[in-house]
């Protein structure tokens, strides 16, 4: 009976935002300052909720909560096996929950649902896992003193942590940093992004379900240099694990240095190279270069922002499909209509700034092959651009742009390109993807090097910036000791 009606999807139903306050000791409260600031739609900028704002002194009660929670609690107290079972249970409760989870994270960033069950949710249950399966094994190993002594080590987790976290991969970025911790047997205070504040307050209350003590996870949603500033210059925190800006990274780490001395663990911006030689596929490099660049909307700390194509394929027919291809790219509401390649930027800030580095762009020479005009009614819309004749000497292949603007660039020899000759062992970077990108998983590493950080997320590594080490030594039998 439906024949020649076209098929439409149901219409996006937007979910009831339940958790708008902070969560502190296992209670949801208001800020201490009883502000609020409002989070919005980047479909449109019309606001979806009012968050309670947290700031120096809500952070303070977190901190102590988080504290107790350590310093008297049941968690670091408890076997590893058991952690992770507790664990297990919040994976299954997110896992349970994925819709509900990626539409609320969907409507905060304008991303597209069944993107964000996958890759979001899919990524925060599955370091749930991974980590919960971690919990209990975690050792020490035994020395070999000389003379009159025998030693061991014990890895103990640090302490009070704060998890600072951006907007661009919220419920990701939550359970990357959130696992780990747990199963080290830390507490935590979790700061997530203004822009994107919802994620995180739900999770909690996952949390909560899943049987967590209160005070281990505290979320205080807020800004920047306030409550996140707060946290990083606590004399009480142990350690930051960060994800966000070079620039804030330099901040929080002055700000450790400062007050306790806490170790500081950094993933910063990007600027990454895809490299595209004469003997590859094609049509895969054609997919991959889009896929790097515009996959949620070019808001990915790995973009490939830099495409460099040999000489020898970047005029040929195969790689013009990429201007083709392009067209068929389909910026729009991504709630609504699942056809949508890219939803809007995140906020009015990021579009603008967007929208600028395009013009930078231009008015430096590059030629715009494709896009880079705002798009729609209204919201944060950018049409992806892609960028020919890009020199390295120019802004937009220099800066992180954080946006869907792709950068192409021709090279010669492989030398040329990385000034070396065995790409994969000496390219500089903390990562390094062959004829795929965007592969992550929950025991693969993931953190850069230079400007762009250090100390890994994801696999057993993560674990040891949540642990310390203590040697203990003892005299053996019989000696003077
Ligand atoms: P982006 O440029 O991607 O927004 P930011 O580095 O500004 O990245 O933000 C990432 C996270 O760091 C957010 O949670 C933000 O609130 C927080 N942040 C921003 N400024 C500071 C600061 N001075 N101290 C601590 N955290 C901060």
């Amino acid at each position: 009976p439906d024949e020649g009606k076209s098929w439409a999807p149901p219409p996006f139903e937007a979910p009831e935002v339940r958790f708008t306050k902070l969560f502190i000791n296992g209670c949801f409260v208001d800020a201490v300052s009883g502000r609020t600031f409002e989070t919005r739609d980047p479909r449109t900028g019309d606001v979806i909720a009012s968050v309670a704002e947290g700031d120096r002194e809500d952070v303070d009660l977190a901190v102590k909560a988080a504290r107790d929670a350590f310093d008297h609690g049941e968690w670091p107290r408890m076997s590893g096996s058991e952690r992770g079972r507790i664990m297990a249970r919040f994976a299954d409760l997110v896992e349970r929950h994925a819709d509900e989870l990626a539409a609320l994270e969907s409507l905060d960033a304008g991303k597209h649902p069944a993107v964000t069950k996958a890759v979001d949710v899919g990524n925060a249950a599955g370091s749930l896992r991974y980590f919960a399966g971690a919990a209990d094994k975690i050792h020490g190993e035994t020395l070999r003193m000389r003379g009159q002594f025998q030693g061991y080590t014990l890895r103990e987790p640090l302490g009070v942590a704060g998890l600072i976290i951006p907007w661009n991969f919220p419920t990701t970025m939550f359970g990357i940093k959130v696992a780990p911790a747990l199963a080290a047997g830390c507490t935590m205070v979790v700061k997530p992004a203004e822009q994107t504040p919802l994620s995180a307050l739900y999770l909690a209350d996952l949390a909560k379900q899943a049987g967590i003590p209160d005070g281990v996870i505290n979320v205080v949603p807020g800004f920047g240099p306030t409550a996140g500033a707060a946290i990083a210059s606590h004399m009480d925190v142990d350690m930051v694990s960060f994800t966000g800006s070079t620039e804030v990274g330099r901040l929080i780490m002055e700000a450790a240095a400062r007050s306790n001395l806490k170790p500081v663990f950094l993933e910063l911006g990007g600027k990454s190279p895809l490299i595209i030689f004469d003997d590859a596929d094609l049509d895969m490099a054609v997919e991959l270069a889009i896929s790097a660049n515009f996959f949620n909307k070019g808001e990915a700390c790995v973009a490939a922002s830099r495409v460099y194509v040999q000489e020898s394929i970047y005029d040929r027919r195969e790689f013009k499909k990429l201007a083709e291809r392009m067209r068929s790219w389909v910026v729009g509401d991504p709630l609504n209509d699942p056809r949508v390649d890219q939803g809007p930027q995140v906020d009015k800030v990021q579009y603008e700034r967007v929208l600028s580095y395009i013009e930078h762009g231009k008015r430096e020479g590059a030629t715009l092959l494709t896009g880079g005009t705002p798009c729609g009614q209204k919201g944060y819309y950018i049409q992806s651009a892609v960028f020919t004749n890009v020199n390295e000497d120019m802004v937009i292949a220099k800066e992180e742009i954080f946006g869907p603007v792709m950068c192409l660039m021709k090279f010669r020899t492989v030398e040329e390109a990385i000034a070396t000759r065995r790409v994969v062992r000496s390219v500089r970077a903390g990562l390094v993807w062959v004829n795929c990108y965007f592969a992550v998983c929950s025991d693969c590493p993931f953190g850069g090097r230079g400007l762009s950080g250090f100390g890994k997320d994801e696999g057993l590594h993560a674990l040891d910036k949540y642990l310390a080490v203590k040697s203990v030594v003892t005299p053996l039998r019989g000696s003077p000791w």
